[in-house]
């Protein structure tokens, strides 16, 4: 038996199988590289879900956490910690005036937002709110009923009450969708489950104008799109518009967990005393960790190195598609690249498997490629370089 065989063995015992599984056991990671428990190296361009986003163990991150781990790991909340003070700060220095609210997942971080929203749709009895098809916000049950997938809801019914979904990127199916009731608009700027697909620009300008006008709150879900994945810190920069409350998770502690929703100043002290709570939220270790993203973020140029990778990755795709015919299209902002196929992407994927590129693939025909904010260009060529062998094995299929 292989050690991977053997780890399998006690999965199936005893874990639950929610996973789909690629029979892949990894023990450890370096930046931009992962290796198996059989001693395989791996070019991760979609670490760990984008949690990853400044590669595997990062320095920085590293050093920072085992600083921490020696001073104080946890904290209850009910006592102040500089480090959690010192991480509000930070996003709040990079997001706009508000405040945030420390969690441990995407999921939670959005289940706060619509808490938020409800909280605040009180006082004038309104509490709809708005989601988009295809959109993902997390396993909840409130962010399972916000999520545009039927896949997720099934057997889980009754979903909660004051959901609406309507197709993404038009305006005027969230205005016929509007009642009396409605208190907020929650969408990804770019939907990442979805299959990278991303908001026209006048589709939020649309919404930001709409919310304004109700008093509704407009809630983007950054949990994938933050943390300089579109070559900003944040991706409603790049439309320049503002949400009343933003989600952040994912890549936010550098690979430990945690969530955050921002408040904008306007509503910021809407969730009083005793009326939202998480144990672990916030605590030394992961404020340690995340602050650190930051700091490596800032410090390392990784803004602009996404930018940069981003635009040459995209360049190499594009030339990709003039080879293959059943490549329909490549879209993305900086390092959040699709790329969708007019066949089944699982057997690319695969492919891409076999020959050491980790990619994802999501809605059955779409490579999702996110590669660390730290990629450089020798990275970019060897991936590409895998892809189109692993493109190549389908060719004329
Ligand atoms: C991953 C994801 C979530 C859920 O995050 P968890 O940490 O798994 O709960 C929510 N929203 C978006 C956009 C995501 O990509």
């Amino acid at each position: 038996m292989t050690k991977t065989e053997m780890i399998a063995e006690k999965y199936n015992k005893y874990v639950m199988a929610t996973y789909g599984r690629d029979g892949i056991a990894f023990v450890k990671g370096k930046g931009i590289k992962l290796w198996d428990a059989e001693g395989r190296e791996y070019l991760d361009f979609f670490p760990g879900w984008a949690v990853s986003g400044i590669g595997h163990c990062h320095p920085k991150v590293v050093a920072a956490v085992r600083k921490q781990a020696g001073i104080l790991i946890h904290v209850s909340n009910n006592y102040y910690n500089e480090l959690q003070a010192d991480l509000a700060e930070k996003i709040i220095s990079h997001a706009f005036p508000g405040k945030v609210f420390f969690a441990n997942s995407g999921a939670e971080a959005n289940e706060c937002a619509i808490k938020l929203a409800r909280k605040y749709g009180s006082q004038t009895k309104r509490y709809e709110i708005i989601t988009m098809e295809k959109s993902f916000h997390g396993r909840t049950m409130a962010t399972i009923t916000a999520t545009g997938q039927d896949k997720v809801k099934h057997g889980f019914e009754p979903l909660l009450e004051g959901f609406k979904t309507v197709p993404y990127n038009d305006l005027n199916a969230v205005k016929n969708a509007l009642t009396d009731k409605t208190i907020a608009v929650m969408l990804e700027p770019i939907q990442g489950e979805g299959g990278i697909n991303m908001a026209d620009k006048s589709y939020l300008e649309g919404l930001k104008k709409l919310c304004s006008e109700k008093d509704m709150l407009l809630i983007f879900d950054e949990v994938q799109t933050g943390m300089g994945r579109t070559g900003e810190m944040f991706c409603f920069k790049n439309y320049g518009i503002q949400p009343d409350i933003m989600t952040l998770a994912k890549s936010l502690g550098g690979g430990v967990p945690i969530g955050a929703t921002v408040a904008s100043a306007r509503i910021q002290d809407t969730l009083t005393a005793g009326t939202h709570a998480s144990t672990f939220g916030g605590s030394p270790i992961v404020c340690a960790a995340a602050l650190a993203t930051f700091q490596a973020i800032e410090e390392d140029g990784l803004l602009e190195n996404a930018k940069n990778m981003g635009a040459y990755l995209k360049k190499k795709l594009e030339a990709l598609k003039k080879e293959f015919s059943f490549i329909k299209e490549i879209r993305g902002a900086a390092l959040m690249l699709g790329v969708e196929l007019s066949v089944d992407g699982k057997k690319i994927f695969n492919e891409c498997i076999k020959r050491g590129l980790m990619i994802n693939c999501t809605q059955g025909n779409i490579l999702r490629i996110v590669p660390p904010l730290t990629v450089r260009k020798s990275d970019i060529n060897k991936a590409v370089k895998i892809l189109k062998e692993s493109l190549a094995t389908i060719q004329g299929q």
